[in-house]
């Protein structure tokens, strides 16, 4: 059909579509301004936490990650105001999205580099997933509740996160068949580190995680596998995760 041949739209309908246009725009402006002042706190917790970062302190790559990231979109709510807040975020199911900084200090602690493979135990909105999906070459991430693990499936495929996969299961026992991982980012907190994670990173590979009791605060740990049967642990700064559950209980 020629674009002589088609009907003009009604003025009506053409004013409640500009109306519309308009106000996606505004709403998109908010969710880049909120996201930008949301990458300002993260330096400014990186400075005061420079003991955590280490020397390298919290790299580029890594924020350029967290700027490219609609956090919102990840949010039951999908409202930019909450969503880009420095605080962690309830996404049902007695579960939480992390605060930005966290995530933002797992990653880094995960020195994820662009050919790398990740795991991540703890899908949960499949928001650090898709962090780790602009740093890594191929993401695989397991969650335990059906239901997020749908929901996140659905919410990254949308998004186009095609190196990402999710699996529904008990992550404990980790996806041998996605691995051997370069890094492992563990996002619930156990009394110690599940030993098949360990078998499934790589030698020179990185875990990190909060090891501790639940229902308190934790320390968030990182494992470096220095050789087949060795590793080096080093605990970072407390953090307070949700439980990590065991498909039995
Ligand atoms: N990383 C998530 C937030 C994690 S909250 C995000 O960015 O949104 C922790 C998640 O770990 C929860 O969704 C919880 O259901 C999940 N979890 C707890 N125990 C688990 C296990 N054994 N295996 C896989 N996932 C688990």
């Amino acid at each position: 059909m020629t674009a002589r041949l088609m009907k003009p739209l009604p003025l009506l309908l053409v004013i409640s579509m500009v109306a519309v246009a308009q106000e996606v725009t505004a709403q998109n402006a908010q969710c880049v301004r909120e996201r930008t002042a949301m990458i300002e706190t993260i330096r400014a917790y990186a400075r005061s936490h420079v003991g955590d970062l280490g020397q390298q302190g919290l790299s580029e790559r890594v924020l350029e990650a967290m700027g490219q990231t609609q956090r919102h979109l990840f949010t039951p709510e999908r409202s930019c105001s909450i969503a880009y807040a420095d605080r962690p975020i309830p996404i049902g199911l007695g579960q939480t999205i992390s605060q930005p900084f966290i995530v933002a200090l797992m990653t880094q602690l995960a020195e994820v580099t662009p050919d790398d493979v990740v795991l991540e135990v703890g899908t949960g909105s499949g928001y650090q997933a898709a962090i780790l999906g602009h740093l890594a070459r191929k993401v695989c991430t397991i969650e335990i509740i059906p239901q997020l693990a749908e929901t996140a499936a659905k919410t990254l495929r949308d998004l186009a996160y095609d190196n990402v996969s999710v699996r529904l299961g008990d992550g404990y026992a980790g996806w041998p068949e996605c691995g051997p991982f370069d890094a492992i980012v563990v996002t619930a907190a156990l009394g110690q580190v599940p030993p098949p994670l360990i078998e499934q990173l790589k030698v020179g590979g990185r875990l990190v995680m909060p090891v501790g009791p639940a229902y308190t605060t934790q320390h968030l740990t990182v494992v470096e596998k220095t050789g087949p049967g060795n590793t080096t642990t080093r605990a970072v700064g407390l953090v307070r995760f949700v439980p990590f559950t065991r498909s039995q209980n």
